[in-house]
């Protein structure tokens, strides 16, 4: 093999040599590696004809991890060592892993880092490195099976993984020694998989129901483009619960099981999951316990299921809101996940979006399939094709302002990658360093919000409050990192950081956020406009202190001097006693009108600083 491709220098034995590259779907419960051969993407299978591997990694003392099917095999005998579901750890912090949902049985490792580890025989170990070893045995198939190296990767992500999520897949990938042509969201490479994105326009919703959670999304193809226009869900319903929920059933019918019996609930567990898998293509299912025998139907599955699948239809009314957009205005629903093969969940769907759901993919493979496809496409094997991704910010990002108000500067629901600029300037005469906190979230002050990470410009040139001209450009690229930028424009002094914040927010908290968003819209937007003008009255005072004590003293009559002053203790007050931004705003207007006489005398008299002449214009 190797000796067939040496060239003479300068020469290459193969113009177009086709590139091999894959998509990963880095599932919760299962993972998979796909390939475009001869113009045709499918998954690869290992060499016991399994196209699932199991996203389950076991540690030993005494050798490498085990992963897939022999690592599930361990679960039972050992379960601490047997690491499940990492998904939900990625991206996340010591401080979150109260809220994440769903039980994870682990030891965690005591550690200083803010990444929690988890105890094992071989060591304590992060989710992203038990994420690389999933990673590199998709790697081992893909190379065993097309005998070659893998020169890039696409893999997906769920659409709400934030910066740190992605960037956590990313160095697993890294540890995997992977080379990644991008981070695709799952929903998009759905998308692909059934070549919508070869259509000029449309809009589509993906509904994926899982093992552990559900995630809705509705995309925008237009000229090329894909956009998600909004993202929902549930990060803690699946399958999983429709097992829960015929394994209560069960329970029930057993006359004397006693409460708290884990084993035999593991059992009925067990047994619900073949029943439900059973249900799918048959109207009725034995189920067989030690000294209990049952019958369960369809209709009565159905019937188990019915308000978890109710739950999901909420979830799409609700990411159908986000994106402003009618039932009817979606063109394709496509159905993805194992779970999506329960008969009532597809008829639910369909008649939720009053339109037959794409369902001819493997429901399992459809994201490997798009993510190997994109891959493709990223690795030059289709020059005459090009493909342009965008995806959307699930939280608005903003900065910190006076009075602990946030300004969004990239609103929710963007599609990414963006750049957005806005310009601000120093509160204080004098000021040489700004610090600016960014905060993602969609409420209006900052404790309400999530910090992100603080820098501070230095080496702004001491000028009058208001002068200096700063501007914050924010710019999220096409994975979803965050990078600010902030720049004095009069001197060109630089500073920026880079957003990875070691933990990230579960979309639990991006939901409760949201909701609390609305809830408490009202109450938001007074209290902004009362610190808003609050913050209007302490800039109008500044300036006209400034503006006093700068004077030469010729412009002012000693009378008008003290009626100056005393107009501004009276807003002072006002502003300290009064809750009422309507009060405030009346009081900084009278100050205004009663200096406006000042203001005139400062313009026509030639002031020696243009720029308190600027400022005291404001007033
Ligand atoms: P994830 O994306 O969370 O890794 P999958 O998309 O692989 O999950 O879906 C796994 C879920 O699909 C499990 O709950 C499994 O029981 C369910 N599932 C698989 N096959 C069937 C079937 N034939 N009928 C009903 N549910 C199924
Ligand atoms: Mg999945």
């Amino acid at each position: 093999m190797a000796l067939l491709q040496i060239s003479e220098p300068g020469m290459t034995s193969a113009p177009h040599q086709h590139r091999l590259a894959a998509g990963i779907d880095l599932g919760t419960t299962h993972s998979l590696v796909a390939t475009v051969r001869s113009g045709s993407a499918d998954t690869l299978a290992d060499s016991q004809q399994q196209h699932l591997l199991p996203s389950v990694v076991h540690y030993s003392k005494d050798r490498p991890p085990l992963v897939g099917l022999e690592a599930l095999a361990k679960a039972n005998k050992d379960p601490l060592n047997t690491l499940a579901s990492v998904k939900r750890l990625m991206g996340r912090g010591q401080n979150d892993l109260a809220t994440i949902d769903g039980h994870l049985p682990y030891q965690f490792a005591e550690t200083d880092s803010s990444v929690p580890r988890i105890q094992t025989v071989a060591g304590a170990v992060s989710a992203i490195e038990v994420s690389a070893e999933i990673l590199k045995a998709l790697r081992q198939r893909a190379e065993d099976s097309l005998g070659d190296i893998l020169s890039g990767v696409v893999i997906t992500v769920p659409a709400y993984f934030d910066d740190a999520q992605r960037e956590a897949t990313r160095d697993a990938a890294k540890l995997a020694n992977l080379t990644v042509y991008r981070l695709i969201n799952e929903p998009t490479a759905a998308a692909i998989a059934y070549g919508l994105d070869q259509q000029t326009s449309g809009t589509i919703a993906v509904y994926d129901l899982g093992g552990g959670t559900f995630d809705i999304s509705i995309l925008r193809l237009s000229k090329g483009v894909f956009e998600v226009l909004s993202t929902g869900g549930n990060s803690a319903l699946g399958g999983d619960d429709f097992d829960y929920a015929i394994a209560e059933w069960i329970l029930q019918q057993l006359p004397n099981a006693v409460a708290d019996d884990q084993a035999l609930l593991r059992q009925c567990l067990t047994l619900a999951r073949q029943a439900k898998e059973t249900l799918s293509h048959h109207e009725t299912t034995e189920i067989t316990l030690d000294h209990w025998q049952g019958t369960l139907s369809r209709t009565n599955f159905e019937a188990l299921i019915a308000p978890l699948v109710k739950k999901t239809l909420s979830s799409c009314r609700r990411a159908l809101r986000d994106a402003k957009l009618n039932k009817d205005e979606i063109d394709d629903v496509i159905l993805v996940g194992g779970s999506t093969r329960v008969p009532s969940v597809r008829e639910a769907v369909n008649a939720f979006f009053e339109r037959t759901a794409h369902s001819k993919l493997d429901p399992d493979k459809v994201v490997a399939i798009g993510a190997a496809r994109q891959a493709d496409i990223l690795a030059g094997n289709k020059p005459d094709q090009e493909m342009l991704l965008l995806d959307v910010i699930p939280l608005s990002l903003g900065i910190e302002m006076m009075g602990g108000l946030v300004d969004k500067v990239i609103h929710r629901n963007t599609a990414i990658p963006i750049t957005r600029a806005q310009e601000f300037t120093t509160f204080k005469d004098g000021q040489t360093a700004l610090s600016i906190h960014i905060l993602q979230g969609e409420r209006e002050t900052v404790e309400t919000n999530r910090s992100l990470g603080k820098f501070v410009l230095h080496g702004i040139p001491p000028m009058v409050a208001g002068a200096a001209r700063i501007k914050v450009t924010f710019q999220v690229d096409a994975d979803g990192l965050l990078n600010v930028d902030a720049q004095e424009l009069t001197t060109g002094t630089r500073s920026n950081i880079e957003i990875k914040p070691s933990y990230g927010l579960t979309d639990n908290e991006i939901e409760t956020m949201l909701r609390s968003s609305i809830d408490n819209a009202q109450d938001d937007v007074e209290l902004r406009s009362l610190r808003e003008q609050q913050i209007e009255a302490r800039r109008t005072l500044e300036a006209l202190n400034a503006a006093m004590e700068s004077d030469d003293e010729t412009l002012l009559s000693e009378e008008e001097r003290q009626q100056l002053y005393a107009g501004h203790s009276e807003l002072a007050a006002t502003c300290k006693t009064s809750e009422d931004s309507e009060v405030i705003k009346a009081a900084i207007k009278k100050l205004e009108k009663s200096a406006e006489f000042y203001v005139e005398r400062r313009m026509n008299s030639s002031v020696k600083k243009a720029m308190a002449g600027q400022q005291i214009n404001d007033i």
